[in-house]
This record gives structure tokens, sequence and C-alpha cells, in this order.
């Protein structure tokens, strides 16, 4: 049996070492997810409505232990960790009342009656990226499991720890055994036997841009649905027209949330070319402000990055010769600490176009409004970014002209369960959370009955 090492990033210890699944060991959970599945799929929907609301409950009574497990294997910040557990809760509760909801269309027509039924596809594969481990995985497991199917998630490797709690505190609910099960392993074995295995109807993958086009590739094979959430180069458009003040003291925490391991992090801030030197001002203040340190401590607002590798990405974007403007505090010692870093980079430079998922960002100046939009548009990616003006016209142009999924005036919010989420061009393809979530998890049935006429029956 294969093993992988769990490290904790911010201080470099073993916390455990975790069995990797093989091929055969999918084989055999998705063979025991079927029939687990035609079952559950029988239950009256308000049964599983309730099963989905006990799940809820065993969440909310284990927030605190999920946290703490998440702030040891993430290095998450503890207050952080705490609304991820929280917000594993939050999406089962929303998504209990999908059961009881997922009504299909009768459509009017000749000679009949016109019924669609929203059916489950049957074994729905999730792939889970480290950055946000418990809360990925509940967008895809929540809705899923409501719309009728059975759940395999394969956590990411250095990232096991809360996914296989979860998986727990589901059989302890009373969720039937094989409906939801963690098969932890390496994405080339696990992950790229959920694509290959014709009995897994839907993948949903959720990582970088590179692994998603493999894995979309390999479902085409099958024609087997996929939905992917994959990378991001954010912008944040300052114009001068804002509250310049709330617009820098609140960028860091646009762009180093989980250190800035988020796919939404808004990574590029564009500002005005006659408020950049003001902005710039206001804003080292804010960057050297962010707490960084013990995860554990109420007080930390951004913890280490996820492991060592992952830290050699990211400083390879901060060569001695880069264009550092300010740089905020990090510890000394063990862990896999890395300070905010703000650069000043010419448009084309690496550190502008790629996905960094560290907490560095670009500061690059616009000169209007078209230009503004254009340099937000120039990237491959599409999944967020953020708007901040006073003017109404300024924020709704502006909100429909840049090509993104996930849009917020004067604020850095991108995600709420009951709101869809996802990338335009690079950044993915089709939608999480909100309240259509489940109609992906389902294959939409069109029955005719035919009525006969009064005359036909006599
Ligand atoms: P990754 O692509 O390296 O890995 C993601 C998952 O895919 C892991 O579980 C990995 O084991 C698995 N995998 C690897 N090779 C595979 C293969 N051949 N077949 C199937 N599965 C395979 O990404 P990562 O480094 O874990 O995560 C960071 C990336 O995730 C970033 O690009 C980030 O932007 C993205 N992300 C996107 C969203 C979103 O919602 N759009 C959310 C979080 C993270």
């Amino acid at each position: 049996m294969t093993t992988c090492e769990v490290i904790n990033p911010a201080t470099e210890e073993l916390l455990r070492t975790v069995e990797l699944t093989d091929t055969a060991g999918v084989d055999d959970a998705v063979a025991r997810a079927q029939s687990a599945q035609r079952k559950w799929a029988r239950l009256a929907p308000a049964e599983r409505a309730g099963a989905l609301r006990d799940f809820a409950a065993a969440v909310d009574a284990h927030v605190e232990e999920l946290a703490a497990l998440e702030v040891a294997n993430s290095g998450h910040p503890i207050g952080s960790a705490r609304w991820e557990a929280g917000h594993v809760r939050d999406v089962l509760q929303f998504y209990a009342g999908a059961p009881e909801r997922l009504s299909g269309k009768q459509i009017p027509v000749a000679g009949g009656l016109d019924v669609t039924f929203n059916e489950p596809l049957g074994v729905v594969g999730i792939i889970t990226p480290w950055n946000f481990p418990m809360t990925i995985a509940a967008w895809g497991f929540a809705p899923a499991l409501a719309a009728g199917n059975a759940v395999l998630v394969k956590p990411a490797e250095w990232t096991p720890l809360t996914t296989l709690r979860l998986g727990e505190l589901a059989l302890e609910a009373g969720l039937p055994a094989d409906l939801l099960c963690v098969l932890p392993g390496a994405g080339e074995v696990v992950g790229e036997r959920f694509v290959t295995h014709p009995d897994v109807r839907k993948i949903v993958f959720t990582g970088s841009t590179e692994v998603g086009t493999r894995v979309m590739a390999g479902a085409a094979a099958h024609v087997k649905r996929v939905t992917l959430e994959l990378g991001g180069k954010s912008a944040n458009i300052v114009f001068d027209d804002c509250d310049l003040e709330r617009a820098a003291a609140t960028a860091p925490y646009g762009v180093f949330d989980n250190a800035g391991q988020d796919c939404c992090a808004r990574s590029r801030i564009l500002v005005q070319r006659n408020v950049y030197d003001r902005f710039m001002e206001l804003l080292e203040p804010a960057v050297k402000g962010v707490a960084v340190g013990d995860p554990n401590a109420e007080d930390t607002e951004m913890g280490p990055l996820v492991s060592k590798t992952h830290w050699s990405s990211v400083a390879s974007y901060v060569p001695d010769d880069a264009p550092v403007a300010f740089r905020g505090s990090a510890p000394q010692g063990p862990g896999f600490w890395f300070p905010p870093t703000v650069l000043t980079p010419q448009r084309g430079d690496r550190s502008v176009t790629e996905e960094i998922f560290g907490p560095v960002v670009a500061v690059l100046p616009f000169d209007d409004e078209a230009d503004a939009v254009g340099l937000a548009n120039d990237t491959a990616y599409g999944l967020s970014g953020s708007i901040w003006t006073d003017n109404l016209s300024r924020a709704l142009r502006v909100s429909r002209a840049v090509e993104a999924g996930n849009l917020s005036v004067n604020s850095h919010s991108s995600v709420r369960y009951n709101t869809p989420f996802g990338g335009f061009k690079a950044s993915g393809l089709g939608r999480e959370l909100g309240p259509d979530a489940p109609l992906s998890f389902t294959e939409t049935k069109n029955v005719f009955i035919a009525v006969q006429t009064e005359q036909e029956a006599h």
C-alpha cells in the first residue's frame, strides 16, 4: 500500500501518514457507490432532505474539530478555518432543500401530457485542490447528493485530512454506507481513474487549468459531463472617483486571503493613473498591517504557504531584481512563510500574466475606463474581480464589460452558497453553488403521455 506524509505547513512537522487508494480501490468504490446510489435515488425526497440535514447538523457539531484540523493541515488562520467548516454546514443545509424542490416541467403539447423529470446521473467523481479542501468538496457533494447521486471525492495529496473527516461525519450522521466515499490518492491514479471509469458519469474538477484541460480531454472519450473550476488572474480596478482609503485598506484582503492561494485572488491591482501615487501611499501601511503568523492565533490574518514545493514556485516570481514596491512581514524559522509582496512590473511581465497563487500582487496604472477594461480582460483567465467607483453607471458598464464570472463592486466578495460561482474563458466551465447547482447533477428526461380524445376512447 502506498502512503503519503501529511505535513503541517506552519511547523514542517509530520501530522499523519495517509494510505493512498489504488486503481482497484477506485473500481471497488465505484461498484459500491453504484448500488448505494440506486437505493438513495429511490428514497422519498423528504427522506433524502432529512439525511442531508442530519449531515449538516453533524458538521455543525464538529466545526471546531474540523477547523483545528484545517489549521494543522493547511495552515489556514483559525478564524478562516472556522468559517470554512461553518460554510460546509450552510451548503449542506441549503441543498437539503433541493430534493423536495427538484420539480420538472409540464409543457403544453398536442395530443397528451408532457412532463420532464430531473434524473440523477449516477456516480459523480469530485477532484479537489489543496487550497480550500473542505469548502470545494462540499460545493460538489452537497448538490450532487441532493439530486440523488452517489459521490466519490479525491482530495489533493497535501491536504486530505478534513475531507476524510467529512466522509466519516456523513456516516456518523446516518448517510447510507458507500454513498459518499473519500478516496485519498494521486491525481494520476485516482483522478485519472475517475476520468476513465465508464460508470463515473460526471467529473467535478477544481484545480489548475493545465490538469483541467487534460481531465476534459479524457472525459470527452466517454462523453462524460464535466464541471471545471480552474485558475484565475483577477483584476481589482480602482477608479479615481472611488473611496480611495477604503479601496486601499481592503485591497490586501482581496489578494492575500489564504496567503494568496485563492483562485479568486485579485492579484492584479489596476489603478487610475491620476490617483496611483496616493493609492500606493495608502496601500503600504495596509499591506504592512496584515497580521502574518501562527495560524492558531485568533488575530492571525495570513498563515504560511501550503508546502515547500509551492513556496519555491511562488518565490520564483520575486527574484532579487524584482520591482518590489514594499513587503509585509513573515515569521522566521520553520514553516513555509512568505511575506505579502507588492510588485510594480511592466504590463507583459510574467508576474502580471501568470497565476502565482501566493501573496504577491502586481499594481499597474491605467489611463481611462477603456484602458482599464482592456487591461482587465488581457488575460487567458476570467474568474473574478472587483470594481471600485462611486459612479453607478460606470460600475454597471465595467461590470458588464469585464469577462469574468464573479464580480463585486466596492468590495471583494466572491462566494456565497446561494449565488452561482464559476469562470469565463480558461477559468472554467459550468457553475457551482446557487439555486441551480443540483440541476447540473441531473439529466433532463422528457416523457410524453398520449391522452385519448373522447372519440378515440369510444
Ligand atoms: P492541480 O491541478 O495540480 O490539482 C488539482 C487536483 O487534481 C488534485 O487533487 C490533484 O491530485 C488532481 N490531479 C492531478 N493530476 C491529475 C490527473 N492527471 N487527472 C485527474 N486529477 C489529477 O491544482 P492544485 O495545485 O491542487 O490547486 C491549485 C489550482 O486550483 C490553481 O490553479 C487554482 O486557481 C485552482 N483553483 C480553482 C478554483 C475555482 O473554483 N476556480 C478554486 C480553487 C483552486
